[in-house]
């Protein structure tokens, strides 16, 4: 499996899933330009990745920022020429009761998971139709295909996410560019971090408790790799993927399936 020569754009790119997903393509050949908000990280990411020989490069951007957005694709431009790979994966989670939940949080949650994604799509698909080729991977979540208790807002979201994808999907599939989307269950990242210090603060658990909490609701009692979610994400931007379309990987050791 080569993506020799490909251009790839990763979004939150700086750490978690999006650098696992930056090393994997890289891995396979391609050129990546790893995008997140904190300069220190992805700057990290790209430099460990050009001590490799690979043309990795860190550019900033905000993907709740419709102009930075734009400032990203002219410099990812500029560095890879054509983007044949994006992966839209910047995101953010807040957890609360939906009585308690902020208008402030719900539209920052829509704004960074649902309408980066739109936003970042946007910018590339018309040359990736023009082209004949292009891979776009929507990392979406287990929250994206059904509810639960607290995470109205990220789930609304990430549900979001789905149905952009499928309908996306739809638009291109006669030009050699297929949409599809990743759906993990909770992975091994500063996210999930964040959760449990959120289940910390708020029953009074230890984080170990905690950590047992989230893991009790997973049939594998363990946390996704980043690494799984990368390898899910770099098999969708294959040659021989090519026929998956509109889909979505889940990655949650089967609870989506009934699983417990
Ligand atoms: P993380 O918090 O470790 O990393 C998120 C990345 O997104 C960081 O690089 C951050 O800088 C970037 N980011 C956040 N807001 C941004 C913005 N406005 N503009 C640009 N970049 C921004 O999280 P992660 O666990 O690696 O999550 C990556 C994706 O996977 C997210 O979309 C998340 O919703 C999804 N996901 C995570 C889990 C999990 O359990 N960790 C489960 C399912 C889905």
């Amino acid at each position: 499996m080569s993506l020799e020569g490909r251009g790839a754009v990763i979004t939150g790119g700086g750490r978690g899933i999006g650098a696992a997903v930056a090393r994997s393509l890289a891995e396979r050949g391609a050129r990546v330009v790893v995008a997140a908000r904190s300069a220190g990280e992805i700057e990290a990411v790209a430099t460990a990745l050009r001590s490799g020989g690979i043309d990795a490069w860190a550019c900033r951007v905000d993907v709740s920022d419709p102009e930075s957005i734009s400032d990203l694709f002219s410099q990812a431009r500029g560095h890879l020429g054509e983007i044949d790979i994006l992966v839209n994966n910047a995101g953010i989670a807040t957890a609360a009761p939906v009585a308690r939940l902020e208008l402030e949080d719900w539209n920052r949650l829509l704004s960074v998971n649902a309408t980066g994604t739109f936003l970042c799509t946007q910018a590339v698909l018309g040359g990736m139709v023009e082209r004949g080729w292009g891979r776009i991977v929507n990392v979406a979540s287990v929250a994206g295909l059904r509810g639960a208790s607290y995470i109205a807002g990220y789930s609304a979201s990430k549900h979001a996410v789905l149905g952009f994808t499928r309908s996306v999907a739809a638009e291109v599939a006669r030009d050699g560019v297929t949409v599809n989307a990743v759906c993990p269950g909770y992975v091994d990242t500063p996210m999930t971090d964040g959760s449990i210090a959120n289940i910390v603060s708020k029953t009074g658990k230890s984080a170990e408790e905690a950590l047992e909490a989230i893991l009790a609701t997973t049939p594998q009692r363990r946390l996704i790799t980043a690494q799984e979610v990368a390898a899910a994400a770099v098999f969708l931007c294959d040659e021989e993927a090519r026929g998956i379309n509109g889909q979505t990987i889940v990655l949650d050791g089967g609870a989506i399936g009934g699983l417990r």
